[in-house]
C-alpha cells in the first residue's frame, strides 16, 4: 500500500473507537494487536469479571494445585493497559449491542459509541438440571473466583466426585488426587474424552487416571445430588449407586456466551457465526475466541474451538481485520493439557468416527503408572487429520504441517510416520 494511503488510514483511526466486549485472553490480545498495528483511536475493553484479563488454563492445573501465583496468568499488568491507553471497564457487563446506533451499553448505564465492535464473550459453564444442584459443596470451574473456592476445599481425604470426564473433569480429578482427595469420576460415555480422541487414546487417559487412584463410573448418568441441611452428601447415579461426596465438581461442558449477539439480531450458528475474516452478519461487528464459529478453510466445515490457542490467535486476527487489510483466519486447531506427569499438545481435527486408523510413534501404553512418551496421529486414507504429542516436545510445527497437508489430501508413508528414527519434518519432502 502506498505510504500516503497508509497515513490516511492511520490518521482516520484517531477518531475511531473500538469496543471489545469480553476482557479475557481473546479480548486482551485483540487490544494488544490493535496497538501493535498502529491503531491510535480509542479502545474500550469491557469485562464482567472484576479481574485484569487472565488466561484460564492454570485454573485447573498449577493454580488449583497452589503452585502458580494468581498474577502469573494475567495477560498484562495494570500498567500496560494505562500505557497503551486501553480503557478498562472491569466488573461491568455489556447489556446491549445496538448495531443501528453503533453503541454498546453497560449495566451501569454507560453508553459507548463504536466504529467497530468485537465480541470476545467466551463461554459459560453448562449445568445439570437435577435435584441438589444448588447444594453447598457443588462446584463448577470457569473463573479464578471458582478456582479459589475449589482450592479451599480440596484437602487430604476429602471425598470428591467429578461429573464429566472431559478436559476440565480430568484435570480437576488429577489436581484433587494430587491434593490427596479420594476421587470418583462419573461419565455417561464408556471412556473419558471419547468424542474428542476416539477409543484408543481415550483408553490411555482412563488407564492413567486409574493408575493414579481415580475410580471411574462409565456409561451412567447422575440422577441427583443428595444433601443434608443444604450441603451435598452424596451423588446418586441413574443405576442407583450412591457415592459419598464432600465436594462435587460438575464439568459437563460449556456453551458459547451468545446472549448479546442474539439480542442484537446477529446470526448464530453454533456460536456467533463469522466469515473467514471473523466478521459477523453485521459488517462492523466481529467475534473471536470461544464464542465464534468460523468457516474453516482447513477442514471445509464450520468450527468453533473452545481452546486457548484459538483465543490467542483469534483476538489478534480479528483486530487486524477490523482495521484492515487483514487476512482470512485459517488456523490449525490446537490445544494442550497437563495431568499428573502427562503433558500433551494436540493439533488438527479428527471426529470420533472420522478417521480410519491411529498411527503411533512410540508406545501409547501407561506403564508402571507413568504417562507414555509418544506421538499419535489420526489418519484417514493415509492422510493425517490430527496429531498429539505426549511428553515429546518441539514437534508441533511439524505436526501442524502434516495436518495441513493431510487436509489438502496429501497422504504420507505410514511406516515412516510410525518410525521415531524418521524426522517428522522429512515426511512431506
Ligand atoms: C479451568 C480451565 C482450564 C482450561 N485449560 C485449557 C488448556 O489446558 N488448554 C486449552 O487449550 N484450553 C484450556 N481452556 C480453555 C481456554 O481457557 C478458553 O478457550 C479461553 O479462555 C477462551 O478465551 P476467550 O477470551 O474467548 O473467552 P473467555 O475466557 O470465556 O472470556 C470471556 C470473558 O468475557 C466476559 N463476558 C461475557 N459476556 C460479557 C458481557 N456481556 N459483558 C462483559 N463481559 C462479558 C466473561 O466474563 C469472560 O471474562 C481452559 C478453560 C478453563 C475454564
Amino acid at each position: 500500500m502506498p505510504a500516503g494511503r497508509n497515513g490516511d488510514r492511520l490518521s482516520r483511526m484517531e477518531t475511531d473507537q473500538i469496543v471489545i466486549v469480553g476482557a479475557a485472553l481473546a479480548g486482551a490480545k485483540a487490544a494488544e494487536a490493535l496497538r501493535e498495528a498502529g491503531f491510535t483511536g480509542k479502545i474500550a475493553l469491557i469485562g464482567a469479571e472484576n479481574e485484569l484479563p487472565y488466561e484460564r488454563p492454570p485454573l485447573s492445573k498449577g493454580y488449583l494445585l497452589g503452585k502458580d501465583p494468581r498474577e502469573g496468568g494475567q495477560v498484562h499488568d495494570a500498567d500496560w493497559y494505562a500505557a497503551q491507553h486501553v480503557d478498562l471497564h472491569l466488573g461491568r457487563t455489556a447489556t446491549t449491542l445496538d448495531t443501528a446506533a453503533h453503541t454498546v451499553t453497560l449495566d451501569d448505564g454507560t453508553t459507548l459509541p463504536y466504529t467497530k465492535a468485537l465480541l470476545a464473550t467466551g463461554s459459560r459453564v453448562r449445568t445439570l438440571d437435577i435435584g441438589g444442584i444448588d447444594n453447598a459443596g457443588v462446584y463448577s470451574l470457569r473463573t479464578v473466583a471458582d478456582a479459589d473456592r475449589l482450592k479451599a476445599v480440596l484437602k487430604r481425604d476429602t471425598q470428591v466426585v467429578v461429573v464429566g470426564a472431559g478436559w476440565i473433569g480430568l484435570e480437576t480429578a488429577a489436581a484433587a488426587r494430587e491434593h490427596g482427595c479420594t476421587v470418583h469420576v462419573v461419565e455417561v460415555e464408556p471412556l473419558p474424552l471419547l468424542r474428542v480422541l476416539g477409543d484408543e487414546v481415550a483408553a490411555m487417559f482412563r488407564d492413567l487416571h486409574q493408575a493414579h487412584g481415580v475410580t471411574f463410573h462409565f456409561g451412567v448418568g447422575v440422577r441427583e445430588f443428595g444433601g443434608l441441611d443444604g450441603r451435598v452428601t452424596d451423588v446418586v447415579l441413574e443405576n442407583g449407586v450412591e457415592i459419598p461426596a464432600d465436594v462435587v465438581i460438575v464439568g459437563v461442558g460449556i456453551r458459547p456466551a451468545t446472549e448479546l449477539a442474539e439480542a442484537a439480531g446477529l446470526t448464530i450458528d453454533n456460536g456467533v457465526a463469522v466469515d473467514e475474516m471473523l466478521r459477523t452478519s453485521d459488517p462492523d461487528v466481529y467475534a473471536c475466541g470461544d464464542v465464534a464459529s468460523w468457516p474453516s478453510k482447513l477442514t471445509g466445515t464450520r468450527l468453533r474451538v473452545e481452546h486457548w490457542g484459538n483465543a490467542l490467535k483469534g483476538g489478534p486476527a480479528a483486530a487486524k481485520n477490523m482495521i484492515g487489510p487483514g487476512e482470512p483466519y485459517d488456523p490449525v486447531p490446537y490445544f494442550f493439557s497437563d495431568q499428573y506427569d502427562l503433558g500433551m499438545e494436540y493439533a488438527g481435527w479428527a471426529a470420533r468416527h472420522g478417521y480410519d486408523q491411529i498411527v503411533t510413534r512410540g508406545d501409547l501404553a501407561v506403564a508402571d503408572g507413568k504417562a507414555p512418551e509418544c506421538v499419535v496421529f489420526w489418519v484417514r486414507n493415509g492422510c493425517v487429520l490430527a496429531g498429539m504429542n505426549i511428553n515429546v516436545w518441539d514437534v508441533q510445527d511439524d505436526i501442524q504441517a502434516l495436518v495441513r497437508a493431510g487436509y489438502e489430501g496429501k497422504p504420507v508413508d505410514l511406516g515412516r510416520l510410525a518410525d521415531p528414527q524418521v524426522p517428522l519434518g522429512e515426511l512431506l519432502t
